[in-house]
């Protein structure tokens, strides 16, 4: 197994305010890692701290063994890096067609943009049936599976999703949760996941990072995670 993406020491701040403090972690290639923790953990930050929103002010973000601290979130696309945002952020204004055209701005291939955009429709038939539709007016959870599908029209090695399963309903969730997997298994994408639901997140994840005011607590594979007393006290309301 190839190592992906390694985070050493790293600390992340918005002005003076520190948010991650001497944050280790590594994702191999094939994975599926999970990140768990409470709201304003650091979960986020610590994704955007990958796709380069945010600068880590010390440490070393490394992908593919090389550093990528101040490269632009653009770049960092171009290279196999690519994020869904917590609260989705589809363009409102434009088909389904249209939002997943634009996941394919830094690719010239049509052929392969085209197939590419088949596989997704494969994917989530819902967008196919809805394909003409505008954005902003899909459901929330069909607004999540068009995020989903736009940042694969990247083409990414590495997909980065911050709570996919926010403000859904449990059973478009567990949809969402098994194209994760698929997504992982047969298209040979590696899956960093930030979630809140961790019973779902720790069941679909190889391993898992808990996190507690800006600093990772545990790490471990998921399956021992979800018998961890501490986990399940504090993250699986056991
Ligand atoms: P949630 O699940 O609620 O999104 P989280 O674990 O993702 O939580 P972060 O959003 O990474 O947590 O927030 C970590 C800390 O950084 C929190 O204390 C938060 O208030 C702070 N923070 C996040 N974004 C900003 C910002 N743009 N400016 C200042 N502080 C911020």
């Amino acid at each position: 197994m190839t190592r992906l993406l390694e985070l050493k020491g790293v600390n992340s701040f918005y002005g003076n305010i520190q948010a991650l403090y001497d944050i280790s972690l590594h994702i191999d290639s094939g994975e599926i890692i999970t990140l768990i923790g409470a709201n304003g953990a650091g979960k986020s930050t610590t994704l955007m701290t990958v796709c380069g929103v945010v600068q880590a002010r010390d440490g070393q973000v490394l992908y593919q063994g090389d550093p990528i601290t101040r490269v632009s979130p653009e770049k960092l696309v171009a290279r196999g890096i690519c994020q869904v945002p917590e609260g989705r952020l589809i363009f409102p204004e434009l088909t389904v067609q249209e939002n997943l055209d634009m996941g394919a701005f830094l690719r010239n291939d049509s052929d392969g943009i085209r197939r590419d955009m088949e596989m997704c429709f494969g994917l989530f038939p819902i967008l196919a049936a809805r394909r003409k539709q505008q954005g902003g007016t899909l459901s929330g959870g069909e607004q999540q599976m068009l995020a989903i599908a736009r940042a694969l029209m990247a083409k990414p090695r590495l997909l980065l999703l911050d709570e996919p399963s926010m403000g859904l309903a449990p059973l478009v969730v567990r949809q969402i949760f098994e194209i994760i997997q698929k997504v992982n298994a047969e298209h040979n994408t590696t899956i960093f996941l930030v979630e809140q639901n961790a019973n779902l997140a720790l069941k679909i994840g190889h391993r898992g990072y808990v996190m507690e005011n800006g600093r990772i607590v545990l790490s471990d594979t998921c399956d021992r995670l979800l018998t961890n007393e501490q986990v399940k006290k504090a993250y699986l309301g056991l």
